[in-house]
């Protein structure tokens, strides 16, 4: 999509260390981390909500959240993490583009809601 900062770091036109890539997601880390380890899971087709995916999609993304579960301890999360979507304008969603946020690196407190 033109004009998606996400679509553009996947394509490799913002520079951005792409800690994980494969043809469905690309792992990188957040400008502005709200946690020592602040991660980005991005889907790669450009969506802006999950409930705009096909079967197809649903299957894709879901298998490449179980593929990061798998690989978490790579990044540093061995002690746990907590994956969150932004949906929309009450979540502060500002990417238009599915990406689920991956935060780990200490003790997570739950709450401030
Ligand atoms: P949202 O608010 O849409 O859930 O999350 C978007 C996230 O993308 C924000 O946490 C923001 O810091 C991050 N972000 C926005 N632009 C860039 C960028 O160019 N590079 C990286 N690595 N992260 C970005
Ligand atoms: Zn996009």
């Amino acid at each position: 999509m033109d004009n998606c900062v996400f679509c553009k770091i996947i394509a490799g036109e913002i520079p951005s260390a792409k800690l994980y890539e494969d043809e469905k997601m690309i792992v990188i880390r957040d400008i502005e981390p709200k946690a020592p380890i602040h991660l980005l899971l991005i889907y790669k087709p450009h969506h802006k909500y999950i409930s705009e995916l096909n079967a197809k999609e649903q299957q894709e993304f879901g298998e490449c959240l179980n593929k990061f579960a798998k690989m978490s301890k790579d990044f540093g999360l061995e002690n746990g993490y907590r994956i969150i979507v932004n949906q929309g304008d009450n979540a502060g969603q500002t990417v238009p583009h599915i990406h689920v946020h991956v935060l780990g690196g200490k003790y997570l407190e739950f709450g401030n809601f």
